[in-house]
């Protein structure tokens, strides 16, 4: 890694419409300044028709690498020079690395969601139930099979969406993958391993409920909740009184900060002081 001049920092940062609100760069800020790393993260708003110019000069000013968020995730594509696997395979792209000059799609959203994982089970050859077939239910299963999930069963609401993704992991991938329509409360079976929430439900909403039958949650099963805001989801709530033990989105946003960090600058940041800058962010603190 060169080492910048103080007058002049090395540049990231992120691009997406309906920036405002984006805690992100509070997080990793916090980390730069943490490792004394001359490094910026700038929140950039920017409208679909504005994304080819703004990636052109993003290119010209030297960005080692940015964020991309909705509603740029797949169109930003054609702008690129390369795409990483799973990137390439989901479709869509989260994070750009600056790498020899080319710009390279990265998607942390699946590999952040790993790495929370993998710190409480290893899911090569396990059964994975998903609830949701969207962006983040995407890039967790792609993410999951890539690193040797046995079996993973998507549980959506449009038969449509689901089917789309159990092909793309059946297909892409070559994953044992079977679709359910979500109709009333899901019992999830008894040999399930891991059981993801990656809907939009609970978002801003602590008691919104997962339509899941709670006691077929058993102790032994690794329970992931992608909602960030607010992290104790009822449905994590739910899984912790049922003996679960528990991730929640909190964990998946700081793991994908950090996963971002360590492409653009080669270093492993401190995800504690991450996570506390983000809980600070969103006003969660002592919460979670
Ligand atoms: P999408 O809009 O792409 O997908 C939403 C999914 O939720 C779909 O599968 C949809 O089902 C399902 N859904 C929504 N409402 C209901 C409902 N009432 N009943 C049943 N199913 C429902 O969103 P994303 O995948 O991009 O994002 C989902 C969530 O993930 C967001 O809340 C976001 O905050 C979170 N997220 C968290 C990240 C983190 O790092 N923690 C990273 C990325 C996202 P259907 O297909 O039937 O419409």
């Amino acid at each position: 890694m060169a080492t910048p001049d103080r007058f002049l920092p090395e540049l990231t940062g992120s691009v997406s419409q309906g920036a405002a609100g984006n805690p992100t760069v509070a997080m990793i800020e916090a980390a730069y300044a943490h490792h004394g790393l001359h490094w910026r993260y700038v929140n950039m708003e920017v409208a679909p028709e504005d994304l080819r110019d703004a990636v052109r000069g993003l290119r010209a000013v030297g960005f080692r690498g940015f964020n991309c968020s909705l509603p740029h995730k797949v169109t930003v594509i054609e702008h690129l020079d390369g795409l990483g696997e799973s990137a390439a395979v989901m479709g869509a792209v989260n994070c750009v690395v600056r790498r020899d000059g080319r710009l390279i799609g990265e998607n942390t959203d699946g590999k952040g969601f790993l790495e929370s994982l993998q710190a409480l089970v290893d899911p090569r050859g396990r059964s994975v139930v998903l609830f949701g077939a969207g962006g983040a239910a995407r890039a967790i299963a792609v993410e999951l099979a890539l690193a040797g999930a046995g079996q993973i069963t998507v549980v959506n609401r449009s038969v449509t969406r689901g089917g789309e993704l159990v092909t793309l992991l059946r297909d892409r991938v070559g994953t044992a993958s079977a679709l359910v329509e979500w109709r009333g409360d899901h019992v999830v079976p008894g040999d399930a391993d891991i059981v993801i929430n990656a809907t939009s439900i609970g978002l801003y909403d602590a008691d919104a409920r997962l339509p899941v039958e709670p006691a077929s949650l058993r102790p032994g099963m690794v329970v992931a909740d992608v909602i960030g805001n607010p992290p104790r989801t009822r449905f994590i709530r739910d899984a912790e009184a049922r003996g679960c033990r528990v991730l929640d989105g909190l964990g998946m946003l700081v793991n994908q900060g950090a996963v971002a960090i360590r492409f653009w600058t080669g270093i492993d940041p401190d995800t504690g002081i991450m996570r506390r800058a983000l809980e600070q962010a969103l006003g969660l603190t002592g919460e979670g």
